[in-house]
């Protein structure tokens, strides 16, 4: 017994150093990412449900290491980490700004660009100066980019969040809570927060079929309504989750089953006129 604990001890250390060493190994790739031209954007396409029409696209960041692609679910809580979200979060949006006349051009109709958040960035105290500034300069609507805010940002703080929502808001963006559903929501902030769009959580989509989700999805979707949000939801995979959520007027769909995250290339592609 001794033994086998000892082995496991081993086992534990050398996958602890395993985690740790790749770890540094994405903090040191990360430095230099962004002059190496490593990252760049997907667009996965948001549909209408009654139409099936594309009604906007949400950015997702790519990063290719070595020839090796690392989840961004992976390097972004290492970025917020090492503060190298806040470029990374400058770049996204820039970049988005800068490709909408092509893409609209290309798919012949205005969309929504829709903007993960992530809280490090947020928080940064010129995060909303920098933000309408790239605006500014790539010559944006602001009311065509909808800032993606998730509830871990908006479960602290609530006085600067609401400050800081109201001037973007002020500002022309749009505001959706992503992974509702998920974290702290709460109806103060619902009933406090400029929010146009509800992003339901995928794990609620791709459980619909269960009886009492499915009446979860129904509640989320009817408070949409009755406060005049939007509700889009989010890893829609199959056509039993499209009927349903047709049934229950949701909005807009997201997910495998209309599109993965697509490269601008096979966005304007895929979606051109
Ligand atoms: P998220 O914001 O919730 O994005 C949705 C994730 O679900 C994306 O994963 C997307 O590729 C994936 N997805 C879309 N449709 C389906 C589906 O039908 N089925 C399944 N199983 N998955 C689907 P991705 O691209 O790997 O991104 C993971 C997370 O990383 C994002 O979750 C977001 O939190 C973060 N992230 C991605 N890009 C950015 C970014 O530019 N900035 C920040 N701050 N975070 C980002
Ligand atoms: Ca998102
Ligand atoms: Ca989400
Ligand atoms: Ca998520």
């Amino acid at each position: 017994a001794k033994k086998a604990g000892g082995l496991r001890h081993v086992r534990y250390h050398k996958e602890l150093s395993e985690l740790a060493n790749k770890e540094l190994y994405l903090v040191e790739g990360l430095h230099n990412a962004l002059e190496k031209g490593e990252l760049f954007l997907n667009f996965q396409p948001q549909i209408e449900t009654e139409t099936h029409d594309i009604i906007g696209v949400e950015t997702l960041i790519r990063w290719k290491l070595e020839n090796k692609f690392i989840s961004p679910a992976e390097f972004i809580p290492i970025a917020e980490k090492t503060g190298h979200i806040i470029q990374i979060g400058d770049f996204v949006l820039r970049e988005t700004c800068k490709n909408i006349p092509l893409i609209e051009k290309e798919i012949g109709k205005e969309l929504l660009y829709s903007i993960n958040v992530s809280a490090r960035q947020f928080y940064q105290k010129d995060y909303i100066q920098r933000t309408k500034k790239i605006l500014e300069e790539t010559n944006v609507l602001p009311s065509k980019i909808v800032l993606e805010i998730t509830e871990s940002i908006i479960m602290e703080y609530t006085d600067f969040v609401l400050k800081s929502l109201q001037e973007l808001k002020e500002f022309g963006f749009q505001i959706a809570i992503d992974d509702f559903g998920t974290g702290y929501s709460s109806f103060k902030y619902l009933e406090l927060l400029p929010v146009n769009i509800i992003k339901i959580d995928q794990s609620f989509t791709q459980a619909i079929h269960r009886s009492r989700t499915k009446a979860i999805v129904q509640s989320i979707i009817s408070l949409g309504h009755n406060l005049d949000l939007k509700i889009l939801a989010e890893g829609v995979e199959d056509l039993f989750q499209v009927a349903n959520l047709n049934e229950l007027n949701c909005h807009y769909l997201q997910g495998y089953f209309f599109s993965k995250p697509l490269t601008l290339e096979n966005l304007l592609m895929e979606y051109k006129k």
